[in-house]
């Protein structure tokens, strides 16, 4: 392909050689398992978000569980209360709610934002509502006044899954990982700052969740030879702690430089057939995806793929029907299901040249019915 969707290794390219020493200064440090690498990606994640902690994980998904499971070792969830989230997510936010023995309750998507719509929320909240999962999709912040006030009149906690939003703001200039009570991070290879494997980490201010999940992570244990909790092994490697520190100062350039891109598909894609992303001068989004819908999605992305443009499909196939969540299969979310029908993902990474930005809109513009 002439436009290839990314190449892991071209992105991280630019890094190779600080990669090398920071995997080679872990290697000589003789310390595997937490220590100075994990703890100074930590403080960096506290610096960057404007949270008070942050702690480590394995993985994104693994960040959620453990605000769940921290929440619930906390006292304020139980097993069978229920979680809101998007029905257009990514099936981790979904899988984490259903992991720890709470209800995912899907609530639709606004089409323009593809973010929860707020105004849908309140009709979902019941007598065993607890949690929004707030998931800032394609790198939007899907959190606003009217979702805050919300869920600060019903006591609801709001967690953030900011796996696809790090270094993102909303119009209030507040930072992912800050709005809400807690958020969970994933450093996946292909997020915005990604680590050579699985990563992630929680931000919150809450210091009784910061410690509750400190300990989970590592066992339960609160101090060596002692559990306080049930646990779970869900630390974050020092291997990958380090490529990701070295990786985060760059979060700004990186996340400016897929804005770049996402501003020269806003300007010049203007084929009627195709719907373009909401463009929003006022809030940061930091376009981890650049998604247009169109009705003929398979046309589309072959015509595309004919031209030599590499796409992918985030996500063809919504949570509440993939076979593993039957208890869902029942509901009614025709957003999320058209949204699955008709959403493309556009190259947008550090492969994609300002030029080939221009070009890839000139050939889709060329797209038509015939
Ligand atoms: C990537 C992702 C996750 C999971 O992160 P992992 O590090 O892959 O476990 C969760 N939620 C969303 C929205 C994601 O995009």
């Amino acid at each position: 392909m002439k436009y290839p969707f990314l190449d892991l290794a071209t992105i991280n390219a630019p890094f190779n050689a600080e990669i090398k020493d920071a995997l080679c200064r872990v290697t000589d440090s003789g310390r595997y398992i937490g220590g100075p690498e994990v703890e100074r990606l930590e403080a960096a994640m506290a610096e960057l978000t404007g949270a008070r902690h942050a702690i480590g994980t394995s993985n994104g998904l693994d960040a959620l569980r453990l605000i769940l499971r921290g929440y619930m070792e906390l006292g304020r969830m139980r097993p069978g209360d229920e979680v809101i989230v998007p029905s257009n997510t990514y099936i981790a936010s979904v899988l984490a709610v259903s992991d720890c023995g709470l209800v995912p309750v899907p609530v639709e998507p606004r089409r323009d934002t593809m973010n929860l719509d707020s105004r849908r929320l309140e009709e979902a909240i019941g007598p065993r509502t607890r949690a929004i999962m707030a998931v800032h999709l394609y790198g939007r912040i899907a959190t606003n006044d009217r979702m805050l006030d919300l869920a600060a009149r019903h006591r609801l906690l709001l967690i953030e899954d900011a796996a696809q939003a790090i270094g993102a703001r909303d119009e209030h200039g507040r930072a992912a990982g800050n709005i809400g009570h807690a958020a969970g991070f994933s450093f996946y290879p292909t997020k915005n700052i990604g680590a050579l494997g699985d990563a992630g980490a929680v931000t919150t201010s809450d210091p009784q969740l910061a410690e509750a999940i400190a300990a989970l992570r590592n066992y339960g244990s609160d101090y060596t030879y002692h559990n306080i909790y049930q646990g779970l092994n869900c630390r974050l490697d020092p291997m990958q702690a380090a490529v990701v520190a070295l990786k985060l100062p760059h979060t700004a350039e990186v996340n400016a430089y897929r804005r770049r891109l996402a501003e020269i598909y806003n300007s010049e894609i203007s084929n009627p057939l195709i719907e373009k992303p909401l463009f929003q001068p006022d809030d940061y989004c930091v376009w981890h995806q650049y998604v247009v819908k169109t009705a003929e999605r398979d046309r589309f992305r072959n015509f595309l793929a004919d031209n030599g443009v590499e796409t992918l499909v985030h996500y063809p196939v919504p949570p509440h029907l993939q076979p593993c969540y039957p208890q869902l299969a029942g509901l009614s979310l025709p957003v999320a299901e058209q949204l699955g029908r008709q959403v493309t993902s556009l190259p947008i990474t550090a492969c994609t040249s300002e030029q080939d930005a221009l070009e890839i809109s000139r050939i889709i513009n060329r797209y038509s019915n015939d």
